[in-house]
């Protein structure tokens, strides 16, 4: 049993499947149906890819897979049973011989007055899709505003968080508001709408290569992004933030991306972590339990290629862990024999948007359209499935005019920051959380 259908346990299932060629039952548990691509998320929020084309299907991607639908929130380990809430809010439960643990993360928060209140995540489907319509939103309430403060402080959008998360979401938004704001007769001869990224580090995209950063940073200043580095929010109100430098600015929209934790189910387990992620060995199995395993952003995997540290909380870990933890899996059950988890770092791409690209592939830096390019076919390839799909939402992009509606369906109480389900949209009948 595998619960998580992110980056691990996607490969995970797959790989089991593969490998046990009927002769096992497995069965994936995930919140919803379908394996979310969340590097392209930004691209969602832009009104560039139309949501489904970041979300793969399970069962028509995973032959030899059993999805239940549902949300774990216990797992009793004794008696190796996981018990969960389906989407309708039935409980049911689930036991296993084997159990793979990919929960993934969720929002980190910081203790900011207001914050928790008045900012969005960036974690999951629903709060990409609340923040393309809150956008497009915002342009068009400002065009219609007579009084020119309203106006600017709905065109004034604040990024929190210059990671790639943040780094990709203030690229992205620049150019889709500025299109926005080109079709909208309100607005066209007014100021351009402002964009601002802030972070407490010294550069753009802090931990990644250097080289990356100055790309970043050149390629945002250029758009008119006001990066702001070594500041912080000291408050969040409905009316804008409050920087630690004392400046406010007038803004409706606060976008949170200063990083995640690993998912609340972690910590509920009972077992060692290290900084909240799940602790195992480089077998990714967890210790004293030879049938669990776990692996991905809720695990803390040991890094071989730097002794002392854990692996990052990457796709490009992910996804390989998902493997290695489905052959560990076959080889409890006697089928080959155990893989330890060993993986360099094969570099990183920052998309940003337009033809623009920050990427170090094999650790050699590009940037530019090449860059570009690279981080899209990189992409298309990483996709388990819908590459054609997507490659259409790219070519449509590049000859007609960005597609600017919102649908609304999705309210601001809907996608709270705070939430250990940034997966799934927040009802009006669901009960507060109690995390
Ligand atoms: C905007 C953005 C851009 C990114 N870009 C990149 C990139 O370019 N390259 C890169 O390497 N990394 C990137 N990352 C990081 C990368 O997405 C994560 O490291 C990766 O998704 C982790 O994979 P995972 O399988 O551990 O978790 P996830 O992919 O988050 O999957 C976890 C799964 O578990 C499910 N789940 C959660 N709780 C439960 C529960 N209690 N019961 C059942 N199911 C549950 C979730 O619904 C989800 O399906 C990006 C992240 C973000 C937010």
């Amino acid at each position: 049993m595998i619960v998580g259908a992110g980056f691990a346990g996607y490969e995970c299932a797959r790989t089991l499947s593969r490998l046990a060629k009927g002769a096992a039952e497995i069965v994936l548990l995930n919140p919803h149906d379908y394996f979310l691509y969340v590097p392209l998320l930004p691209e969602v929020a832009a009104g560039i890819l139309e949501p489904r084309r970041v979300a793969v299907s399970l069962t028509g991607t995973l032959p030899g897979v059993r999805l239940v639908l549902g949300h774990a929130h216990d797992v009793d380990f004794d008696a190796r049973r996981v018990s969960y809430t389906d989407p309708e809010g039935r409980e049911g439960s689930l036991s296993y011989d084997r159990l793979v643990l990919t929960v993934g993360s969720v929002n980190k928060l910081l203790p900011v007055p207001g914050v928790a209140e008045h900012a969005h995540g960036f974690r999951g489907m629903p709060e990409a899709l609340y923040l393309r319509d809150h956008i497009t939103r915002q342009i068009e309430l400002a065009g219609a505003a007579e009084d020119p403060a309203e106006r600017s402080a709905r065109t004034t959008f604040v990024v929190v968080g210059a990671g790639y998360t943040g780094t990709e979401v203030a690229a992205h938004g620049v150019l889709f508001t500025d299109d926005l704001a080109r079709q909208n007769t309100g607005l066209r001869d007014g100021p351009r709408p402002r964009w601002l990224l802030l972070d407490v580090a010294d550069r753009l995209l802090p931990g990644l290569d250097e080289r990356l950063s100055r790309t970043a940073d050149r390629v945002l200043r250029s758009r008119g992004v006001d990066v702001r580095t070594r500041t912080s929010v000291k408050e969040a109100t409905s009316d804008g933030v409050l920087l630690d430098d004392g400046e406010f600015l007038h803004s409706r929209s606060l976008i949170w991306c200063v990083g995640v934790r690993p998912d609340p189910l972690v910590d509920s387990l009972g077992l060692p972590t290290d900084k909240g992620r799940l602790c195992v060995d480089k077998f990714l199995g967890v210790p004293g339990r030879p049938e669990v395993f776990a692996c991905g952003d809720a695990a803390a995997v040991p890094d071989l290629t730097r002794p002392g540290e854990v692996t990052p909380m990457t796709a490009q870990h992910a996804q390989r862990q998902g493997k290695v933890a489905a052959h560990n899996v076959a080889a409890s059950c006697g089928q080959g024999s155990p893989r330890a988890y060993e993986h360099r770092d094969l570099g990183f791409m920052v998309d940003l948007g337009g033809v623009q690209a920050a990427a170090n592939p094999l650790h050699i830096p590009l940037s530019g359209p090449l860059a570009g390019a690279l981080t899209r076919a990189y992409h298309l390839l990483a996709m388990p499935d819908n590459r054609i799909r997507v490659a259409a939402d790219w070519l449509l992009e590049a000859v007609l005019p960005r597609h600017g509606v919102q649908l609304g369906l999705l309210s601001s109480w809907s996608v709270p920051l705070d939430t250990e389900t940034p997966e799934v949209a927040r009802l009006p009948h669901d009960p507060p959380e109690t995390a």
